[in-house]
């Protein structure tokens, strides 16, 4: 059974189904039943936003790293119940802190999905159609996870990151509905993130409140400074192979995880799991060095688990620019596909990407080689151009009449404001 907890515009009765709420006080917060466990941390955006303000920002913010558009937007809006701030709070003018939960939860961002997901895949995204003034809905009980549906087609969506003129808040809404998928139903305290109602453009609901904070330490109780880990800053060679240094407070002596954003895409489940380091010592407590992969994992948000599966565990998020600054990033997280994979000479195929970063120049290469990564190393071009406002795109080409019996091995690269990300390498055999 799904309960459909939503967000209207001010003045619209709408919301609430026959599962909510177990009310907890007079006046204030309510609870649908349920906490996410730390298998369910993890969340996700499907960038399937069609207008042109939804993803028309396109500055990375030093403390929000590889992101923008979209899902920097619905990033801030978790990190916002976070267990303390990330980073150093700062990337949104709309508010002082980013990351005022203080309760022991903080959500995992773990980057783009490939599709909308099953309802228990954790993933945001995009719904065409209207229903009266309902902004956004998500889809409950949260115990196996969730699903988080925007009427994109319905509102003029906004990614901010400033004041967001007479559109509606991408990230203010998002911090709504992750309310919900973190236990959380409406409440009557005016003013807070979780009221049934926003008014005017939604940015107001961007940074919750004291009831919005007295219901997540409800739920899953006041943070643990005596347990709970957490991260002061991140140093060292942020690259595969590379050498980290992370420091902060309350790791174990043994067994520390960090978590990583996978670089696996899927609209499945499976795309929600951290690429996970495991087995971290930290003699003193207070720092750890680990030496990062060779693959799986790319830049963004970054946590440490303690050697414990407690919701104390888990620290909060920390700005992780992996490969970053001008570097490689983002292996394999464009999503690169063909209409034909074995296309006789002469024939067109459609070459089609999504998953990559929104108006930025792309690269699309082939070589008989498969160089994976082939930022340096390919023998030509199948062609350049601009991604589109949904990062999503395609291009049609004749195979050359010369090529029968030729194997040969492409990719797609898009320079995101000085951050390479790549797709996974197709590969075309002409018979
Ligand atoms: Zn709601």
């Amino acid at each position: 059974m799904k309960n459909f907890l939503r967000i209207a515009l001010g003045g619209l009765v709408l919301g609430g189904s026959a599962m909510v709420a177990t009310q907890d006080q007079a006046v204030g917060y309510t609870t649908i039943g349920g906490t996410l466990g730390m298998s369910q941390r993890d969340f996700r955006l499907y960038n399937n936003f069609n207008g042109s303000s939804a993803n028309n920002n396109t500055t990375i913010n030093a403390n929000w790293p590889q992101y923008d558009g979209a899902e920097l937007a619905m990033w801030k809006g978790g990190a916002e119940w976070g267990s303390r701030a990330h980073g150093d709070g700062s990337g949104d003018t709309s508010q002082g802190t980013v990351g005022s939960g203080t309760a022991n939860f903080s959500y995992f961002w773990n980057g783009e999905a490939s599709g909308v997901g099953g309802t228990n895949d954790n993933i945001i995204s995009s719904l065409g159609g209207s229903s009266g003034g309902v902004l956004a809905f998500a889809e409950t009980p949260i115990n196996n996870g969730w699903r988080i549906r925007f009427y994109g087609d319905a509102w003029s969506w906004q990614d901010g990151p400033g004041s967001v003129g007479s559109g509606i808040d991408i990230q203010g809404v998002a911090c709504h509905e992750l309310g919900h998928t973190l236990g959380l139903g409406h409440t009557t305290a005016s003013g807070s993130t979780m009221t049934a109602f926003i008014s005017g453009t939604g940015t107001g609901q961007r940074s919750i409140q004291s009831d919005d904070i007295n219901g997540v330490k409800f739920l899953y109780e006041a943070r643990d400074d005596n347990k709970m880990p957490w991260i002061d800053s991140i140093s060292g060679s942020l690259v595969p192979g590379g050498s980290v240094t992370i420091n902060g407070g309350n790791f174990s002596p043994t067994n520390n995880t960090v978590w990583l954003q996978s670089d696996v895409v899927t609209g499945g489940n499976t795309g929600g799991d951290a690429e996970k380091v495991t087995g971290i010592s930290s003699g003193s407590g207070t720092s750890m060095t680990f030496t990062l992969p060779n693959s799986g994992w790319t830049g963004g948000a970054l946590h440490v688990q303690m050697d414990d599966v407690g919701k104390k565990s888990l620290s909060e998020s920390h700005p992780f620019d992996g490969n970053g600054g001008g570097g490689t990033i983002g292996n394999d997280t464009i999503i690169l596909t063909a209409s034909s994979f074995t296309p006789p000479a002469g024939s067109l195929v459609t070459f089609s990407w999504s998953g990559a970063p929104v108006n930025s120049p792309y690269t699309f290469v082939w070589d008989f080689t498969n160089n994976s990564p082939f930022f340096a190393t390919y023998s030509g071009l199948v062609g350049t151009g601009t991604t589109n406002v949904i990062g999503t795109g395609s291009i049609n080409r004749i195979v050359p009449n010369g090529g029968s019996g030729r194997t040969v091995y492409m990719e797609i690269q898009v320079d995101d404001n000085g951050v390479i990300h790549d797709s996974n390498t197709l590969t075309i055999s002409v018979p």
